[in-house]
């Protein structure tokens, strides 16, 4: 018999109250959208955390943007801030720690706190920016768990601001197709899904990538592309998980998981076969349906998307930069007082999926997630 989670998916959302699948704080536009009408002006982010993904990423992609431009950065390193405030423009004033940072609420330049931290901050930060009255977008994985993730969802609802979050490959060409063909049975009924994410991790053992505490871990790191993937390319909800580690041995990691694959479980007897890693550069999307098969690969990198169709077809969009893309569409709604694609409840649905998956790891067995 599968054994059942304790707390499942449907009992988590069911919690969120009035929130339901699209937030309800979501679906009226606040005080701020009445005045901050979509082209009237820029909306202003302030970063939190000025690592690799802020420097290398989000920081370009916030020269390119349209609707949002990098008005702060919060950071716990004072010899970065003179190098950004250079680059980016930014005045002193928009410039916060991370013992200052609630006086961001005075701050009428930042709309939007884009939480770029390590995992184990992600729910403290979320809030924190909330109760300061800014729309939130926070990087995947949304938290620690599936509890911090209703907490983060119902303190935003609470402020009356929107949470997003960071799921670039949601506005990207290559991927809203996958998820077109789903919608549509383009390619007939769809039998199975292989997905596979992860990177040779060479980053040194003492990175928080390598600390359980801190959110580190393949499962973690790379485990929201194949979980976001399977859901969106079969374009239903997953009733079941079973997963296995697979770590080198002797360990190559110490206090978190290297590898894990997970078969998730969807209506009909459809199914995806799941992997994330630290052990080596796999990034591909493959769906088997009744007219052929179809995917993409890579399928989550920062560029370079490519997809196959079933008779060879050559699946293909201009390249265009994710995360100007992602940040400006969730501006865009944010201004608008709409939801956007990836509001708070799509990060709760993949944390419900890695507890579940962790307590199969850990114990065994099939998790229920309805
Ligand atoms: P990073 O280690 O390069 O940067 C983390 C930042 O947090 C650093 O500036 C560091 O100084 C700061 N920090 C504050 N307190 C810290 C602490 N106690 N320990 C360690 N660092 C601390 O990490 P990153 O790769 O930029 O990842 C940051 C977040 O962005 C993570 O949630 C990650 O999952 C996410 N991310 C998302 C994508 C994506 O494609 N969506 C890509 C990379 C990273």
């Amino acid at each position: 018999m599968p054994q059942t989670t304790e707390i499942t998916r449907r009992s988590f959302i069911q919690s969120l109250s009035s929130t339901a699948l699209t937030i309800g704080a979501l679906g009226q536009p606040s005080a701020f959208a009445a005045d901050v009408a979509p082209g009237k002006r820029k909306l202003g982010i302030a970063l939190v955390g000025l690592g690799y993904y802020s420097k290398d990423l989000l920081g370009p992609g916030l020269l390119k943007t349209e609707n949002c431009y990098l008005a702060g950065i919060v950071t716990g390193t004072p010899a970065k801030e003179k190098a950004w405030m250079d680059e980016y423009g930014i005045p002193q004033k928009n410039v916060y720690n991370y013992e200052n940072f609630d006086q961001i609420a005075d701050n009428k330049d930042i709309d939007v706190v884009y939480i770029v931290l390590p995992n184990n901050m992600h729910h403290e930060f979320t809030i924190r920016a909330a109760k300061a009255g800014k729309h939130v977008i926070c990087e995947k994985p949304m938290a620690m768990n599936a509890a911090e993730s209703v907490e983060m969802i119902e303190a935003c609802k609470a402020a009356g601001v929107s949470l997003s979050i960071g799921y670039r490959m949601r506005y990207e060409p290559h991927t809203l197709e996958i998820e077109k063909y789903a919608r549509e049975s383009t390619y007939g009924a769809i039998r199975f899904v292989t997905v596979e994410a992860g990177f040779r991790m060479s980053r040194p053992t003492d990175h928080w990538k390598g600390k359980a505490a801190l959110g580190g871990g393949a499962l973690m790191d790379m485990g929201p592309y194949p979980i976001q993937a399977a859901r969106y390319a079969v374009g239903v909800e997953p009733i079941a998980v079973t997963a296995q580690q697979l770590d080198s041995t002797p360990p190559a990691f110490q206090d978190v998981d290297e590898t894990i694959t997970f078969q998730l479980e969807f209506p009909n007897g459809v199914f995806a076969q799941c992997m994330t890693t630290f052990a080596g550069n796999v990034n591909t999307l493959k769906i088997s349906a009744a007219k052929g098969n179809y995917g993409l690969e890579p399928f989550s990198g920062y560029s370079g998307i490519s997809g196959f169709l079933p008779k060879g077809e050559k699946l293909s969009f201009p390249e265009s930069h994710q995360m100007a893309r992602q940040m400006d569409e969730m501006c865009k709604a944010f201004a608008e007082g709409r939801p956007c694609r990836t509001p708070g409840e799509e990060g709760l649905r993949d944390m419900i999926i890695i507890d579940a998956i962790r307590e199969s790891v850990k114990n065994g067995g099939k998790r229920i997630l309805l």
